[in-house]
């Protein structure tokens, strides 16, 4: 069978770029190995993040490598054959996260966050899902005087973005959430024009069902390979194989392997996460997401309960779960909230694609035609598929582009 475009990958990228194709007309099958939304974008906590204009540069203060060496924070751990793996797009990330080359990458990266919230609006209306989303923000809670200090500074300075926040003392953030226990916080501020999906993965299923409404093709089946087939492109799966004019991949964290034998070596590493579920009760319930930021996880409120979902973890994509880091900070969030019926038997994990210059590939390929890339956004996939599915639209029926996508080539990596 033939399409007009192929697109690998039915996370939020995938899945929103294949929406955008399909609305201007273009006859495309979205693939996967899985039904859309089952991988990381279902496992992440949900936040679509208007504030998020700052990126997540390396620790390069000796101080601040210091306290990740014994490998017990709850923020971010790492195991060995991970590091060695990637250890050069880690010396990569610590390259990009010199304060100079830090400033250019966020003003960069701000011109693609800038658009998140009004394009997961226009998908939103057209799949009739405004039941999934909560508009009023998320609360990030501080522990110490000098942090919460910074980030205040910060917030205020965010405000010439157009992102708003209000500062909450102790009181006020008990008024908030009135079931929190907040000892041990100083304050925390509240970011108001972020929002809060109850369900990430529905969210992508619903896009897919958008998607599918105006006769886009969804095929389940996983992609052993891709060739280049005359100006176009086959496609070939464990059980069947397409052929299209254009080609998309946007595999999330398994890009990269996608894509090797094509010549391609680009420096995509996952940084794995966990989440847990507990029971909803009228002890816990919260309104609001909840970000421990000393201890690095968000406690959120899901349809299938509250969400608890740890920071970073360096681990290979096929290592077993270590539930170390989960279990740690779970001794954090049972003090906020009382957390007694777990929900899954066991856990969920899942990586975010992640680049060394912490911005994602959006564009051509490069060394073939019609071969488009969209991956590695990172901690902010679930926030940015939206506007990466309008820019791969634009540029493949070559339109005049929402975003410059210069810095977010794919051949950045071989020029330097
Ligand atoms: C714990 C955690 C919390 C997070 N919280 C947030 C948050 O609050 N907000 C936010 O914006 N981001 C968050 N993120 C990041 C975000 O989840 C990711 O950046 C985003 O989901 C990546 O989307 P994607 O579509 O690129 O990848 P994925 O969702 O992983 O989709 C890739 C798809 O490709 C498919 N695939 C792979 N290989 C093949 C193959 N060979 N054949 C067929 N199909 C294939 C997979 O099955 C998968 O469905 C979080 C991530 C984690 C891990």
């Amino acid at each position: 069978m033939r399409y007009e475009v192929i697109v690998i990958g039915a996370g939020m990228v995938g899945t929103s770029i294949a929406w955008h194709l399909q609305k201007k007309n273009s006859k495309v099958l979205l693939l996967d190995k899985k039904s859309p939304g089952s991988e990381t974008s279902y496992g992440n906590a949900g936040l679509i993040q208007r504030e998020a204009i700052h990126i997540h540069p390396f620790p390069r203060q000796p101080i601040e490598l210091l306290k990740v060496l014994p490998n017990k924070n709850t923020d971010i751990r790492y195991r060995w054959p991970a590091v060695l793996r990637y250890r050069q797009a880690l010396l990569g990330y610590w390259r990009f996260s010199a304060p100079s080359s830090v400033q250019k990458i966020e003003k960069e990266w701000q011109t693609l966050i800038e658009h998140c919230t009004s394009e997961h609006q226009k998908m939103i209306t057209a799949a009739g899902v405004e039941e999934l989303i909560r508009r009023d923000g998320w609360v990030e809670m501080h522990r110490t005087d000098d942090k919460f200090k910074t980030a205040v500074a910060a917030a205020k300075n965010a405000r010439e973005q157009g992102i708003e926040h209000q500062v909450l003392s102790l009181a006020e953030l008990k008024a908030l959430e009135p079931n929190g226990n907040f000892d041990g916080f100083i304050g925390a501020i509240h970011w108001l024009n972020s929002w809060q999906v109850s369900n990430p993965g529905e969210l992508v299923k619903a896009y897919a069902k958008s998607f599918r409404d105006m006769h886009g093709t969804i095929g389940e089946s996983s992609v052993k390979k891709i060739l280049p087939d005359g100006d176009g492109w086959q496609v070939i799966t464990d059980n069947n194989f397409f052929y299209s004019d254009h080609l998309v991949v946007a595999a999330g964290p398994w890009s990269s392997e996608l894509i090797k034998p094509l010549g391609y070596d680009l420096p995509l590493f996952p940084m794995r996460g966990y989440h847990q579920h507990f029971e909803a009760t009228d002890q816990n319930a919260i309104n609001h997401s909840l970000v421990d930021v000393d201890n690095g996880f968000v406690m959120g409120p899901m349809q299938q309960g509250i969400r608890i979902t740890t920071g970073a973890e360096m681990a290979l994509m096929d290592a077993a779960k270590d539930f170390g880091q989960l279990h740690a900070v779970l001794g954090f969030a049972k003090n906020i909230l009382p957390l007694n019926d777990q929900v899954e038997n066991e856990p969920w994990c899942g990586s975010r694609p992640c680049m060394p210059d912490m911005k994602p590939v959006i564009g051509a390929s490069g060394k073939h035609d019609n071969l488009w890339f969209a991956f590695g956004h990172g901690h902010q996939g679930f926030t940015l598929g939206p506007i990466t599915g309008r820019i791969v639209e634009e540029l493949i029926h070559n339109q005049p582009l929402t975003v410059d996508v210069e810095p977010f080539n794919a051949q950045r990596f071989s020029k330097s």
